[in-house]
């Protein structure tokens, strides 16, 4: 810490400037109605009033200093002598007018010397005028003929150490609080100039240790019952950001910080008291010397929530002052609103490039889906064409392919305006499951035979137990399984198989679930997009999934669907092998809780 006044110098000296021209006035005045008598030295009006003119003097000397804003030391302590040998010419004056006390205007002095260099200031200053008192009365008393006691010094001496240790410390602690303020305004300018929570975090411990004069802080965050390092400041060796501290355990645990997280208040151990704990090893793998005796922990509190602890350690015992302990914990205060304002940020952020992304998947799918109705429409409008043109020149056989081909791409334009139709339902929150207990092996038969001409190529096995129920909504159902089953068929090789199996889950804790899982053996999904499948809009990247027509819709019916009905579906697929579809399901209506027994 800077032994420098913070306080602006040309601050200081304008206010002496104003105080210096009332000591004008006062000199003339005096020198006006000052009447001679046996006690005034005969050249005493005169003598006053130089005293007005050279301080008016000095204060014409500081004025261009003071216009500038720039008053160096030397012109400080000038002024400063200039006012403390005319107030000790007069003391000096006067001392033998027994009408008029005159040492009090000593007591300027040390005032003055507070104000400019605080504590220090205003102690020697009061020595210096004890000292010069005495001697003005020693020769005074010679000149005068009267005897002096030491009383009289003593008296004087004493009052003037009580002002200037009064005042002097009130100077010092104004001081000191002025530093702290300005410390806590360059903390917050500094955590407010950042918006990552780390760098926050970061900030929040230099940014203590620096208030504290610590010798190293830690922002502890708590992650399975342990402590972990989320911003640290000068940590010393043996430390590291991947340090976990356990919380609760006796001997490797941070008991200050564990304490200060879960009572939420300021926690400190000074290192005086010699006892076992304060000295124990810390540990996390190896044993470590204790780095530090004393420390302060501070919660980070915000909206009731504890968000972690601000720790500062010093490596000497240390007793923190209840100013300390003040200027750490509106430290933290300013990192909990700092955090918040991050996090909130970070969520923004997220939330809108999520919503960037959506935007730029919902024009791919106007584009896909203009596409997508096109195509079998131009092949219907081609196909009728020719049937119509040229119906006598072909054969019975080629007629009935075209008329196929026809119903095929019929059947896929409603198939895709169905999809689309299910998909507005359930976003605009129009579904609602009607669940029913279901045979699961007759509904998967009834969906593989409906979905024949889709699954053609595929080899389609199912496995199901006779007797398995699920509870669900029939036509949901129907729909997922649609979806599951027409989307291995469009993403795997003709002539690879698709098998349909359900169950009940062997993993423990599963009882009341059916799973039923759609395999195939086909292209597979990458894991990085393994869990976007399910996000609407979303296509495969790769260019044999752009090959397929498509809208990005199926699987987001399929999910929300699933989960209308209580259930959950995921994916596992490695790409080249195939993929697997499950969904799980309850195997009974939900157990309506039962009314509550009435008194
Ligand atoms: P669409 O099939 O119309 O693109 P979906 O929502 O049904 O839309 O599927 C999303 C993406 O998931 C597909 O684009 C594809 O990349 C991938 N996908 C879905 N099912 C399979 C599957 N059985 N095998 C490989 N990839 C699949």
């Amino acid at each position: 810490m800077s032994d420098e006044p913070r306080l602006a110098p040309w601050a200081v000296e304008r206010s002496l400037w104003h105080a210096r021209w009332v000591g004008v006035g006062v000199a003339f005045l005096q020198a006006a109605v000052l009447q001679p008598s046996p006690w005034t030295r005969p050249y005493a009006r005169e003598a006053t009033a130089a005293m007005g003119v050279v301080l008016a003097l000095t204060n014409g000397l500081v004025l261009p200093a003071l216009r500038r804003r720039r008053v160096t030391r030397t012109l400080a302590t000038l002024a400063f002598s200039v006012d403390c040998a005319v107030i000790a010419a007069i003391v000096w004056l006067f001392t033998d007018n027994i009408n008029a006390i005159i040492w009090p205007l000593l007591m300027i002095v040390p005032l003055e010397a507070a104000y400019r260099w605080r504590f220090r200031g205003a102690v020697g200053s009061a020595v210096a005028g004890s000292l010069f008192y005495t001697i003005v009365r020693l020769v005074s008393s010679r000149e005068v003929g009267y005897v002096v006691t030491p009383a009289d010094f003593t008296y004087v001496a004493g009052l003037l150490m009580v002002e200037a240790f009064s005042v002097g410390g009130m100077a010092d602690r104004l001081w000191h609080e002025r530093e702290a303020l300005q410390k806590l305004h360059e903390s917050s300018l500094a955590l407010n100039s950042r918006l990552e929570p780390k760098a926050i975090l970061a900030i929040v411990a230099r940014e203590a240790a620096r208030v504290l004069e610590a010798d190293f802080a830690v922002v502890w965050v708590v992650d399975d019952e342990s402590f972990v390092p989320a911003g640290a400041y000068r940590l010393p060796p043996g430390f590291d950001s991947t340090l976990r501290l356990p919380m609760s355990d006796p001997v490797f645990g941070e008991a200050a910080a564990t304490r200060a997280y879960e009572t939420g208040r300021t926690t400190m151990e000074s290192g005086h008291k010699a006892d076992r704990e304060s000295h124990r090893p810390f540990l996390e793998g190896v044993v470590l010397p204790r780095a530090w005796k004393a420390v302060l922990s501070v919660p980070i509190v915000s909206e009731g929530q504890t968000l972690g602890v601000l720790s500062c350690y010093m490596r000497q015992a240390h007793r923190f002052d209840p100013d300390e302990v003040s200027r750490v914990e509106s430290l933290a205060a300013l990192a909990a609103v700092a955090i918040t304002n991050a996090s909130a940020y970070e969520r923004e952020s997220s939330a809108l490039a999520a919503r960037k992304e959506l935007d730029a998947l919902k024009d791919d799918f106007l584009s896909t889906i203009s596409h997508e109705l096109r195509t079998p429409l131009t092949a219907v409008e081609g196909f009728a064409t020719t049937l119509r043109r040229r119906w006598d020149d072909i054969s019975d056989d080629a007629r009935r392919d075209f008329v196929a081909r026809i119903e095929r791409q019929a059947n896929s334009l409603h198939g895709l305006i169905r999809e689309l139709l299910d998909f507005s339902r359930l976003q605009s929150g129009r579904f609602s499951a009607h669940g029913a207990p279901l045979d699961v092996s007759s509904m998967v038969a009834e969906t593989v035979h409906r979905l024949d001409a889709q699954l053609a190529g595929h080899d389609v096995k199912v496995d199901v137990p006779a007797d398995l129920v699920c509870y669900a909504d029939p036509l949901a159902l129907d729909r997922v399984l649609e979806n599951l089953l027409t989307n291995a068929a469009r993403y795997s090789p003709d002539g690879t198989p698709i098998l349909v199996r359900a169950g009940i889950p062997r993993e423990a804790g599963m009882a009341g679930w059916v799973e039923l899982a759609v395999i195939d053996a086909g292209i597979g999904i990458p894991a990085s997009e393994q869990a976007r499948v399910f996000q609407r809009f979303y296509r495969g990247q790769s260019d044999e999934v752009r090959k397929v027509r498509g809208t990005g819709v199926g699987l987001a019916v399929v999910k929300e669907l699933v989960e209308a009905n209580g259930g959950d579906v995921s994916v596992k697929s490695t790409p080249g092998e195939g993929s697997t579809f499950t969904v799980r399901l309850p195997s009974r209506a939900p157990t309506v809780p039962a009314p509550e027994a009435r008194s």
